[in-house]
């Protein structure tokens, strides 16, 4: 059971179809929103999955826009709502990863269209009111309901074609947010079972799909876990583990989920001294009794990067990173020094086990 004496809890609106296929669906859900000018969204490596979902529409389709990009640049966004109102967009259909439904969020932010999402990552941005954007090289994160899109449709068939290590670190990048849901200051009782659920999705999952790429109930089973954990992120404060992913994506321009992946176990190694008894359930999912070493572990089995120096962080650039991360601290479980940080990211950047 996971009471909790005192919580808050608030439902969010969001209409969610799970099932192979179910992409077919989008022109059905369009007329549902009440909407007929749908623009399609991706980017560029998925231009031929927007042009397909484009016929799949048909008519209701009045444009493709291929040009999202990595953390939501602001001069693309721009382009992109140029676009939307030549064509007289009344929706957008967002065909992508975390990068392009960034970009049907910014277009909503706007524009206040309203937003269908058909994730090919296991990100989970598409549902959250999260968003964030670049300008000028510097990345602002904003949290607006305006930009939480209406329906979500995870169809099994699209994430077969995520290659393997993409796989497994876009995987590891969703389970962060539930490990650090688990220890949340507002978290609630729903937010740690969909945390559960949703690791225990993907630790039953994962393996199987290493196994095959193509086995579709795993893949399903994959999505589902990416829902639930992106759900937590939409609902709790997050801590230290995203606060020095976000200080490594923003300032050392490391790849998203790769860096989840690795910074993961350290954080939650570290973690765990002040929060033994919330992480519980990473130890009983993953094995062992110390959950940093049991994230490490799962990670090393599937393959993922170890290490901050496979990724490409300089190891003269830790210090800043260090000085960095403490400047402008989350919340986190316990308070942590700069000189603790500078110590886990050495341990994260050797790839070593953390401590
Ligand atoms: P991504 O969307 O950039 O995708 C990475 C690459 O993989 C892209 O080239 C994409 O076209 C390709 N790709 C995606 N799905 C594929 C598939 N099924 N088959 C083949 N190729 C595929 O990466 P991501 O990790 O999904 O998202 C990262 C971005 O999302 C970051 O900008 C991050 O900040 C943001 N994000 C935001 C939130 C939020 O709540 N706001 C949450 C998580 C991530």
């Amino acid at each position: 059971m996971h009471f909790q004496p005192e919580f808050a809890f608030e439902g969010q609106p969001v209409r969610v179809r799970f099932a192979p296929g179910v992409r077919r669906c989008t022109g059905e859900e369009i007329a549902r929103l009440g909407c007929s000018r749908a623009l399609v969204l991706s980017t560029p490596p998925q231009a031929d999955a927007a042009m397909e979902m484009a016929q799949e529409i048909g008519d209701a389709a009045v444009g493709v826009f291929t040009k999202a990009a990595m953390h939501t640049p602001v001069a693309i966004t721009e382009e992109a709502v140029q676009h939307a109102r030549y064509v007289r967009a009344d929706c957008v259909v967002a065909i992508g990863g975390g990068s392009t439904t960034g970009l049907g969020k910014a277009i909503a932010l706007r524009t206040e269209l309203p937003q269908i999402v058909i994730p090919t990552t296991y990100a989970g941005s598409e549902v959250t009111a999260i968003l964030g954007q670049t300008e000028k090289g510097e990345k602002t994160t904003i949290t607006d309901p305006k930009v939480r899109p209406e329906v979500v449709l995870y169809d099994a068939e699209l994430v077969r074609s995520l290659p393997v290590a993409m796989t497994v670190t876009s995987a590891l990048n969703a389970m962060a947010h539930a490990v650090e849901g688990l220890y949340a200051q507002n978290r609630n009782p729903v937010s740690t079972l969909m945390a559960i659920e949703g690791l225990e999705a993907f630790a039953a999952s994962l393996p199987d799909v290493m196994r095959n790429p193509h086995d579709l109930e795993a893949r399903g089973a994959t999505l589902y876990g990416a829902w639930l954990c992106g759900t937590v992120l939409g609902q709790v404060g997050m801590a230290l583990h995203h606060k020095l992913c976000h200080t490594l994506g923003g300032s050392f321009d490391l790849p998203h989920a790769e860096t989840h992946a690795v910074v993961l176990a350290h954080a939650i190694g570290f973690n765990a001294r002040a929060a033994g008894r919330e992480l519980e359930p990473v130890s009983r999912i993953f094995g062992g009794d110390r959950p940093g070493q049991a994230l490490y572990d799962f990670a090393k089995s599937l393959g993922a990067p170890l290490g901050l120096r496979e990724i490409g962080m300089k190891e003269a650039d830790l210090p800043r990173a260090a000085d960095l991360a403490a400047a402008k601290p989350y919340w986190n479980p316990q308070p942590v020094s700069r000189d603790e940080i500078l110590k886990l990211l050495e341990a994260a950047w050797a790839g070593d086990p953390p401590a």
